[in-house]
């Protein structure tokens, strides 16, 4: 080691040293005596390891800055200016009001989660949201669990481990990731019996399969993509009746479910639970945190023999759901109740109904600051552009909005700039994420509701490199 370096360190102070000196003092009292040690030790191994050495203060300050990066939560709000409202990444659905109170009485309090209050006796948490569940889709019997994926999983164990599971080409689906069709079922212990092509599905190809290894038939709304043109699949009823006269349960996986009819907000018609039911599913699966709106949860609901198997499954208990989520779930189907209000209390329809005017109002304040802010280097101006609903649901289905459009005002719009201005966006204390589309970073202001503070929150932004040094 060179003679300079190894003076060096040996000049590096000492923990203790450090933890004396009255900045860390006072951090001490802010984030307590372990994390400061532990920070100051490792800002002092990064030095050694370096050669990178520093005042005392400097070390200090460094120290006090990591401790504060460290402290900042990593579950952090976002301003979801994507356009995609549901957005999977972005943790789907905002839940209502009404839910988030709901969620924290049942967080601050014992509950009666399985307690019968009437008899005094053991309940089971299934009462909560029962009858709500069973008023709103018209279904005998329900039950709830983690999220849509373990509602497939947890039927497909019960009615058909160690059997076939016939389900069309068309309808072996993914939803974003790790969730394929024919992966949970052979996880469930399903025999997958695919059938018909990607194409077209008949109904002589389900008779074709039907026998007495089936232990089900599973229909599968196609939530995330459409196949147009030449095609065929058969309809829930005529299945329904196929299933019955073979005496196996047909189950209908709806994903995002909706338990209204969004005609109503003048968004295209996606199957309802109630219509699922009314044509003669047996059990019928949904999100809670897709169309519906709620936080995170997996819907079954149909005949009451089957819900009782899945409820004698050893899985239900491994995939059932906790106080604070059942505390939000049932809060937020009893909004259901009074449909006619549901644009204002159930955040996710009063973004996907928001009136263009709203949007128009939000773009005269938020354009002035942005353009403030980027400075005269970038281009920032309304622009009309197109949201989606998100999560798989309605995916063909565009909602006409209004963005902001930002570009280079001297140089080509080109991707390495838009991604330094979507950077210094997402660097922001609360990142804002926008979508670059077309040669322009676009801010979709459906989902911009709090204005003021979108702009307060501008106050660190400088204005990102705008220029590829060719001007
Ligand atoms: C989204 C979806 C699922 C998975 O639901 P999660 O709640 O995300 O687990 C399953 N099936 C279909 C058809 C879906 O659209």
């Amino acid at each position: 080691m060179e003679k300079a370096v190894a003076a060096a360190l040996r000049k590096l102070p000492s923990v203790d040293e450090l933890m004396r000196y009255a900045t860390l003092v006072q951090a001490k009292e802010r984030f307590g005596r372990t994390a400061v040690v532990a920070t100051v030790r490792k800002v002092l191994a990064e030095a050694r390891k370096s050669g990178n050495f520093f005042s005392n203060d400097d070390f200090a300050g460094r120290v006090v800055a990591r401790l504060e990066g460290d402290a900042r939560p990593n579950l952090r709000p976002v301003f979801n200016l994507t356009g995609t409202v549901l957005h999977t990444n972005l943790g789907r659905a905002i839940v209502a009001e009404a839910a988030i109170e709901a969620a924290m009485v049942a967080m601050r309090n014992a509950v009666a989660l399985e307690f019968d209050l009437g008899g005094g006796r053991r309940g089971e948490r299934d009462e909560l949201v029962r009858d709500l569940l069973c008023e709103l889709t018209g279904a005998e019997d329900a039950t709830v669990v983690n999220n849509n994926a373990a509602a497939v999983l947890l039927v497909l164990n019960t009615l058909s481990r160690g059997r076939e599971a016939i389900v069309s080409r068309g309808e072996l689906i993914e939803i974003g990731g790790a969730f394929r069709m024919p992966e949970i079922m052979s996880r469930a212990g399903a025999k997958l019996a695919e059938i018909g092509t990607t194409n077209r599905t008949h109904k002589k190809d389900y008779v074709g399969a039907l026998g007495p290894k089936t232990g089900l038939i599973l229909k599968v709304h196609t939530s995330n993509y459409r196949i147009q043109g030449f095609t065929k699949e058969v309809h829930a009823r005529e299945l329904a009746a196929l299933a019955r006269e073979h005496k196996v349960p047909l189950v209908n996986d709806l994903g995002s479910g909706t338990l209204v009819d969004l005609s109503r907000f003048g968004i295209a018609h996606e199957p309802t639970v109630a219509e699922a039911v009314a044509e003669g599913a047996d059990l019928v699966t949904f999100s809670g945190d897709k169309l519906l709106g709620g936080p995170q949860a997996g819907f079954i609901v149909g005949r009451r023999a089957l819900i009782e198997k899945l409820n004698k499954n050893p899985m239900k208990r491994a995939l059932r759901v906790d106080k604070i989520r059942l505390a939000a779930i049932e809060a937020t189907l009893r909004l259901y109740r009074d449909p006619d209000r549901l644009a204002q209390n159930l955040p996710t329809y009063r973004l996907l109904a928001r009136p263009s005017k709203e949007m128009l109002d939000v773009s005269r304040r938020v354009l002035p600051a942005l353009q403030a802010k980027l400075g005269e280097a970038w281009e920032v101006k309304t622009a009309p552009c197109t949201s989606q609903v998100g999560s798989g649901a309605l995916p063909v289905e565009a909602l006409a909005s209004l963005g902001i459009s930002i570009v280079p005002t001297r140089a080509r719009a080109n991707g390495r700039l838009l991604n330094i201005a979507s950077a210094a966006l997402r660097d922001l204390p609360v990142p804002v994420i926008g979508r670059i589309e077309n040669g322009a970073l676009v801010l979709d202001l459906r989902c911009l509701v709090d204005v003021d503070a979108f702009i307060a929150n501008l106050a660190t932004l400088a204005p990102p490199e705008s220029s590829d040094g060719l001007a």
